[in-house]
């Protein structure tokens, strides 16, 4: 909670201005009921038309008064919400933004989204009303009940008895409706689950004919979500009528008694509509505040799920002794690495060595699951190893500035992404300060250019969300643009050949080799003859290190080798 706190703390006079606002206007409100006293007492019974005009204007005036503190109050109060909603999304952004691939595992990504968008707008509601409640419901009632009083304080004993039966059915409700609305938000949450898996996972489902299934499911979790619902509303729907009930009831005693005070001389008319009125300003803040206390429930709920993500100090950070800056040649060293994922009962790399070193192209090929995809997330350290060390120009990863490290890498990863934007932006996405010669050039590399022009608008053509109008093999060539754009020391192609054809795939490849001649080139592969000319091959097998050496060595002496190119090539490629 006091994390909330400390981003309020720059809004403090803009508070303050709508308490003291909502103060002027629960003030106002107050005041207005003796006027009305004033008027019937004064003007209407004796006749007297100066008096009414006299006293009207100043109600219209107070009035007015109250409105316009009431607006105002609306309109800052709206604004304090929604710039601590502000700061408090920039904020977890900015966290998230730092959290290593560990963090966003222990939390998933749609539940990181949900926590950004509809968690802290649950808690911006709850500071709208909040910071009026606060205000207006002590203030109406404990001021109601002491104008009333000094009216009239024999009368005032109504309220003694209308009062507690008012508070205890709110009670009452509110302890009944407070663990209904957890569990609808649980429901909800459960119900969200279910749609996004099915509406991500559409053409699966589709094709495995598994919409009946998923129909199933979604309705299952749809009833209970709704008989949750219903049974919440059920109690909600009794609250309204019962208080208005009681809150008539109460008119109507303050009428009937007071009728007979009138009749004994006791009291005036004026005073008895005055009455009335306090009457129904006590009840209408407590009602209020019964609402209050309904939303606070699902607010603390959602300030917990916000705070678990402010609270998360990512695992990977810059080292202390961050090293000085100098240029990167692209020396990378595995040392001894071993590796597992948060929470995996075996490691998904073990005691993995080799070297890599700049003019060289390192092939590193393996099953799925073996370990290759794992291995780019380490030399990026989008994960940090438990064990061994990565060196990148003998200096620890660790020891590096993240950005340094990352800025030496042109990425190609195994799923391409694109974002919204246009072509050239997405291939520029890794260097701004690239030219417009530097484009044409990645693209041309990429063998990209041919098929980027022939869009409409070329190079200025816009990619829908997530890249759905390239096919995937454009989308691969468009990565690896991007990765070329950087002019990086190291290049990482994660299984980069399996979505291109034979054809595009070798003019590819030999177009890569003129042009990073100079660079330290690490080439993911499941086929043996998208890598078989590399300097150097490493073969993985379960997360462990099974040969290394070139095309031929490994023929001679890797069993796992000869066996994956065996079932790959032709006899006489395979010599
Ligand atoms: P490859 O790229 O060789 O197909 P990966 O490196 O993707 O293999 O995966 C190696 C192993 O690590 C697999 O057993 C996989 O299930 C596991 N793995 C991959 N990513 C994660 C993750 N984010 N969390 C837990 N386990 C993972
Ligand atoms: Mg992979």
């Amino acid at each position: 909670m006091q994390r909330f706190l400390q981003y309020l703390r720059p809004l403090r006079l803009a508070i303050l201005s709508v308490l003291m606002l909502v103060t002027v206007r629960v003030l106002a409100d107050l005041y207005l009921p003796t006027l009305t006293a004033d008027i019937v007492n004064n003007g209407i019974i004796p006749g007297n038309p100066g008096h009414i005009l006299h006293v009207g204007i100043r109600m219209l005036s107070v009035a007015a008064l109250s409105g316009a503190a009431s607006i105002a109050a609306s309109y800052q109060s709206a604004r304090v919400a929604a710039s601590f909603a502000r700061v408090v999304r920039e904020e977890v952004f900015t966290q998230v933004g730092d959290f290593s691939l560990a963090e966003f595992d222990n939390f998933g990504t749609t539940s990181l989204i949900t926590r950004t968008t509809n968690d802290i707008t649950q808690l911006q509601m709850v500071l709208l009303f909040g910071m009026r409640m606060i205000v207006t419901a002590p203030l109406m009632s404990i001021g109601g009940i002491f104008m009333a009083f000094s009216l009239d304080p024999t009368l005032s004993l109504i309220f003694v008895a209308s009062l507690p039966v008012l508070i205890a059915i709110i009670t009452l409700i509110a302890r009944r409706g407070i663990p209904l609305f957890r569990r609808m938000q649980k429901k909800l949450d459960k119900l969200n689950l279910i749609l996004r898996e099915a509406l991500t996972g559409i053409r699966v489902v589709r094709a495995f004919n598994r919409d009946t299934y998923e129909r199933e499911r979604f309705e299952e979790a749809n009833l209970d979500y709704t008989t949750t619902a219903i049974s919440v509303q059920r109690t909600m729907a009794i609250m309204r009528p019962v208080m208005m009930l009681i809150m008539n009831l109460t008119t109507i005693a303050i009428i009937w008694f007071g009728g007979l005070r009138i009749d004994r001389g006791f009291m005036q008319l004026g005073d008895l509509m005055a009455f009335i009125q306090y009457g129904t300003q006590i009840m209408f803040s407590l009602v209020m505040l019964s609402m209050m206390f309904v939303q606070i429930p699902r607010a603390t709920a959602s300030a917990h799920r916000v705070a678990e993500v402010l609270a998360t100090v990512p695992k990977i950070h810059d080292g202390e002794a961050v090293a000085p800056r100098r240029p990167i040649k692209g020396y990378l060293e595995f040392r001894d690495v071993t590796f597992s994922y948060p929470g995996a009962e075996r490691p998904a790399l073990s005691n993995i060595s080799f070297r890599a070193v700049p003019g060289q192209v390192t092939a590193i090929i393996g099953g799925t699951g073996s370990g290759k995809s794992t291995l780019t997330n380490l030399i990026l350290r989008l994960y940090d190893i438990d064990e061994g060390s990565i060196l990148l120009d003998g200096i620890d990863i660790r020891q590096l500035a993240q950005e340094d490290l990352r800025r030496s890498i042109g990425f190609v990863p195994q799923k391409a992404v694109l974002f919204g934007g246009s072509i050239a932006d997405n291939i520029l996405f890794g260097n701004e300060n690239a030219t417009n010669a530097d484009l044409i050039w990645a693209a041309e590399v990429a063998q990209a250019a041919e098929f980027i022009e022939k869009m409409p608008s070329g190079y200025a053509s816009l990619i829908t969300q997530e890249g759905r109008n390239v096919s995937g093999g454009q989308k691969q060539r468009l990565a690896i643009a991007r990765a070329l754009a950087r002019r990086p020391q190291i290049y990482i192609l994660d299984d980069f050949f399996s979505a291109l054809d034979f054809q595009t795939g070798a003019r590819l490849r030999s177009a890569l080799r003129q042009e990073t001649k100079d660079a330290t080139v690490i080439i993911i592969a499941q086929r043996v003859n998208t890598i078989m000319a590399a300097d150097e091959i490493i073969v993985l097998d379960e997360g462990r290190m099974v040969g290394k050496g070139s095309h031929g060595e490994l023929l001679a002496t890797c069993r796992v080798y000869r066996e994956i190119a065996a079932s790959q090539l032709v006899g006489e490629e395979i010599a």
